[in-house]
């Protein structure tokens, strides 16, 4: 091998190398904005939500998403019906994100607004702890 080959070869080798490391990191980031943007509505979600229940009443048909952030109804699964049957027993969830957030550089998860007493709270589950828990909290795990 030439040492012009050599220098093609490393600078080729070089690049490749770049480019990989580029496209790890701009989907790591673009990850962690979709995971925060999701968090920051389920968490304006639940305390909305956790107001209504403080006050007694009847909790809203339709999810109350912050019109400031960006709100995907589709994105949430929200049904307060299934809440009343289940009354103050358990702790069922009253809001998840209806798919696993697809994430390239760590597992893939949920956020999962859960009902406690009065209190609501959000919490990051694994898909894997999501499924698992996914009976006693109410959910319909698929898809
Ligand atoms: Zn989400």
């Amino acid at each position: 091998m030439s040492q012009r080959q050599r220098r093609v070869a490393r600078d080729l080798a070089v690049f490749i190398i770049t480019t990989f490391a580029l496209v790890i990191i701009v989907s790591a980031n673009r990850d962690r904005n979709n995971v925060n943007d999701c968090r920051r509505q389920i968490d304006h979600a639940a305390a909305a939500l956790a107001a209504e229940l403080a006050a007694d009443h009847q909790l809203p048909l339709a999810l109350p998403l912050d019109s400031k952030l960006r709100n995907d109804r589709t994105h949430y699964n929200y049904a307060p019906a299934s809440l009343a049957v289940s009354g103050d027993h358990g702790e069922p969830a009253v809001v998840y994100c209806t798919a696993p957030h697809a994430l390239l550089t760590r597992s893939n998860g949920r956020h999962v607004a859960i009902k406690r007493g009065r209190s609501i709270e959000v919490s990051w589950m694994t898909e894997r702890e999501f499924r698992e828990q996914s009976e006693r909290l109410g959910c319909r795990a698929a898809p």
